[in-house]
């Protein structure tokens, strides 16, 4: 089936050139290929979305977001044909892909309780005069996102856009273009006007041809660093308001007093859950000391996992190889594989739960995203090198501590350069109202993409000075 756009409410297959076909994570099932949308198709999504815009924000926020409330029962009611579909197209579970979209109901009730975060502001600022706050929205606006979770990113983006009175273009991950599909589809059935939302599919071409469309006024962006970075400056130069996130290399620092089982159990969630391709993923273990007992529970926790089962799969076999190099190149730099998740023998594109031990802070697997289920193991004597090696990578987006001493995590979490930080909690991603967001190189672009922020992104505020002279006639007495 071709990954159909989807235009002023309805599906639309249209677009200059085909990608290769794609193929199930899972199992190899042909699912079809995308047409890239080009400019005139980008062209064309403006224009319907522009249309609905002159009526979507002129319907007051307490309507508008009647859509959400129907939407969020639309998609807890089909929650499951949503997880097969993340799961078909993404690989991971079906377990994670529910979680993932229940992530985004979350963000969808957040987004639907704006009109208790709407309103303005007001002073008397001198005698008889006033100055008062007004939202706006920003008018045509879009969201690029990444593989790794089909249904969630675009739910960071969507729901709080339209709320605030924007009309919104998707263009999705061409290696996972269905999921949009049943999400534009729900939307409609919710009652949200014909072209207030928009998917359009294909890859870099489809990018620029968002970012370089002077109808679109600001685009958020998640995916990797490098992108992130060019499609920030790109946005920019053609003046639109950017937000974008990049990759990550997140830091789990243990020290010995930690608790060997909860720690072990949240270190290896946070490494493997969705198979290792999540932003938040832990991907180096700094040990502090003596944590031998704490990595022995953590090989244990990791060796009764199952492709298939409790380990999802990786988005493409091309990806798959990317990540069997960097664990074949440690072995052969002599770090000891104490768990080997290569050369899984089964259909579809599987690693399973890989423990790399005694890496050293130059060692490729200390330093670049790997975006698989991969935990490197690294050992320093004192918290201070820990925290050094951890504020030295230039990523920030999660770091976490694993200690059972207030004193000890509170050092930690005022030092580490990182965004989000983790407490006991490997994977810290922070719910609304607190917002997503990493540092440094895990993010350009002011605020954060989730939470808070997210209103003032989407909107623009008018700043109103009034001053009314009291006339002679007094119709109150
Ligand atoms: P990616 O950067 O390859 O692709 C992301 C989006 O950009 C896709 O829609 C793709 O079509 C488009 N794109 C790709 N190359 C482009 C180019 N040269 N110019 C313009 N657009 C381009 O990322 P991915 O592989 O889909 O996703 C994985 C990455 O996303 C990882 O690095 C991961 O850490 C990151 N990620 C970050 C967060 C976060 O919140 N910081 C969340 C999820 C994923």
């Amino acid at each position: 089936m071709t990954a159909a756009h989807y235009l002023n409410g309805a599906r639309l297959e249209a677009g200059s050139r085909s990608l290769p076909p794609l193929a199930s994570p899972v199992d190899g099932t042909p699912l079809g290929c995308v047409r890239v949308a080009d400019a005139a198709v980008v062209g064309q999504a403006v224009q319907s979305a522009q249309a609905a815009f002159k009526l979507w924000s002129q319907v007051p926020v307490k309507e508008r977001v009647q859509v959400l409330y129907r939407f969020k029962a639309l998609v807890e009611k089909n929650i499951n044909d949503l997880a097969r579909q993340v799961t078909a197209e993404n690989g991971k579970t079906t377990a994670e892909s529910a979680a993932g979209i229940q992530r985004g109901i979350e963000i969808v009730e957040y987004a639907a309780s704006l009109p208790q975060l709407f309103a303005g502001e007001i002073l008397e600022v001198s005698t008889g005069v006033d100055c008062y706050t007004r939202r706006f929205p920003l008018g045509v606006v879009a969201g690029i996102t990444p593989f790794n979770f089909p249904a969630m990113v675009p739910m960071w983006m969507f729901p709080m856009a339209i709320a605030c009175g924007n009309s919104f273009i998707l263009k999705p991950s061409e290696q996972v273009p269905y999921t949009s599909l049943l999400l534009a589809e729900l939307l409609k059935e919710a009652g949200l006007p014909d072209g207030v939302f928009n998917v359009v599919q294909g890859d870099r071409e489809t990018v620029e041809a968002v970012l370089d469309h002077p109808g679109i006024t600001a685009a958020a962006f998640v995916g990797s660093t490098a992108v992130a970075k060019t499609v920030y400056d790109r946005g920019i130069a053609a003046n639109k308001r950017m937000l974008t996130l990049g990759g990550a290399k997140n830091h789990l620092v243990v020290v010995p007093d930690a608790d060997p089982i909860i720690t072990a159990k949240n270190v290896v969630s946070s490494a493997v859950g969705c198979a290792g391709q999540r932003c938040m993923a832990a991907s180096v273990l700094i040990a502090v000391g003596d944590c031998d007992h704490i990595i022995e529970a953590i090989e244990q926790e990791m060796r009764g996992m199952a492709c298939g089962k409790e380990i999802g799969a990786i988005i493409s076999a091309r990806a798959k190889e990317r990540i069997e190099g960097y664990i074949t190149r440690a072995a052969e730099r002599g770090a000891k594989l104490r768990l080997d998740g290569r050369n899984q023998q089964r259909p579809g594109n599987y690693v399973a739960p890989t423990l790399i031990d005694g890496i050293t802070r130059e060692d490729e697997c200390a330093n670049d995203e790997i975006f698989g289920p991969v935990l490197s193991v690294l050992r320093v004597r004192t918290l201070d090198e820990a925290i050094a090696i951890e504020n030295a990578n230039p990523y920030g987006n999660a770091a976490c501590i694993y200690t059972t001493s207030g004193a000890t995590a509170r050092y930690f979490e005022m030092r580490a350069e990182s965004g989000m930080v983790g407490v006991n909690i490997g994977v810290p991603v922070p719910r609304d109202p607190f917002g997503f967001g990493g540092w440094n190189a895990s993010k350009f672009g002011p605020g954060d993409i989730t939470g808070k922020d997210a209103i003032g992104f989407w909107t623009k505020t008018k700043k109103v000075t009034a001053k009314w002279t009291a006339k002679s006639t007094n119709w109150m007495s």
